[in-house]
């Protein structure tokens, strides 16, 4: 006859890590989501080993109390939803208060953190249990070190593909999260080298110069279209620009990247005929919307939305792009491939 137990604390975050950090990108988009919640307009990423060896996010946010320091690496704690309503209405990018607790149980981590007005916290976790804790000087804003990721979890060791895929998982996932951002500052290194760097000005045509090239920017056209449920605004490439993947459209609903096949394809059947088949333009469909019409919360690591109205959606962004489109030379797609 078995009993029955209640799993300890750093099991139960190791068991939450596995849906919420897959791999290296994971534990990257987690650090430097949160560094945009606390309202950061600098945010540098440096990578070692596609991100196995080290990572490190440093933000010039509004830091972390002192004495909460500790508690942001417990499960299910968060500063950004306190009630049911709260959970209606998410603005932020993270609420589930899971991120932290699962990075550090699969890692060793450093926090030095600060608020404007408090002395600053440095504190050290390895696989969940707190090492070093003492009071730090440093300025206003956070950062976070990982290293050795999955130390603990050989399983999940195992399953890391080659460096470079790791490694363009991570400079995909910070192209799209910049470009949610563009009043946001993002440098990103890996093994010291610089890989991209966004002006933070505000510009989203710059910011696409900053992760696609100029090339591409100045092929771009603006579309604009809302009624009374959402906002479109964004670029997207002119129809002789072209990519033989899906993999350069990006679309951000309220300042958050997600996948959407759907709204991918509004975008695509918004061409029409100007596109031959297999070819997809390059975008960014940044969507505002009220987030009662949405459910963030339908999956740990929030890359699927659900979303009310979509039809009315997809029908609203064929219309900004055909509207873009209307007074450009029809040019068959496939011409030019910057
Ligand atoms: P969530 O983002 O869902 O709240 P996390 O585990 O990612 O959960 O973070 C827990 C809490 O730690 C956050 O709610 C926030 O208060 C704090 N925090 C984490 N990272 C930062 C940061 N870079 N700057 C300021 N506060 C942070
Ligand atoms: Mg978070």
């Amino acid at each position: 006859m078995t009993t029955i137990r209640e799993l300890p604390e750093h099991l139960t975050n190791q068991i939450a890590a596995g849906e919420v950090i897959e791999r290296p990108s994971s534990v990257v988009k987690e650090l430097v989501e949160n560094a945009i919640d606390a309202k950061s307009t600098q945010i540098d990423i440096w990578i070692e080993e596609a991100g196995l060896k080290k990572i490190k996010v440093s933000d010039n946010g509004q830091g972390i109390y002192p004495d909460e320091v500790s508690l942001a690496f417990e499960r299910h704690a968060t500063s950004k939803i306190y009630s049911q309503e709260d959970l209606f209405r998410i603005h932020t990018l993270g609420f589930r208060g899971e991120a932290l607790p699962s990075i550090a149980s699969v890692a060793k981590v450093t926090v030095e953190t600060a608020t404007e007005s408090l002395p600053g916290k440095m504190l050290r976790i390895d696989g969940g249990t707190i090492v070093e804790e003492k009071t730090y000087g440093t300025r206003k804003g956070t950062s976070i070190t990982v290293e050795s990721l999955f130390f603990n979890t050989p399983a999940r060791l195992k399953y890391i593909r080659t460096l470079q895929t790791e490694l363009s998982n991570i400079t995909d996932i910070i192209n799209r999260i910049s470009l949610s951002h563009p009043q946001i500052s993002v440098r990103l290194y890996h093994d010291n080298n610089p890989l991209l760097r966004t002006s933070g000005n505000g510009d989203l045509k710059q910011t696409v110069a900053g992760v696609y090239g100029t090339k591409v920017a100045r092929k771009m056209m603006t579309i604009q279209a809302e009624n009374l449920d959402f906002q479109i605004s964004g670029l997207v490439t002119m129809p002789e620009v072209t990519r033989a993947s899906r993999n350069y459209l990006t679309i951000i609903l309220n300042g958050r990247y997600i996948r959407n096949f759907q709204l991918q394809n509004a975008i695509v059947d918004g061409f029409g005929s100007r596109l031959m088949v297999g070819r997809f333009p390059i975008a960014v469909v940044t969507i505002e919307t009220d987030p009662l019409l949405l459910d963030v919360n339908v999956h740990p690591s929030k890359k699927e939305v659900r979303i009310s109205k979509e039809k009315e959606l997809t029908g609203l962004i064929m219309e900004a792009i055909q509207s873009a489109l209307k007074d450009k030379p029809f040019i068959p797609s496939g011409l030019e491939n910057l």
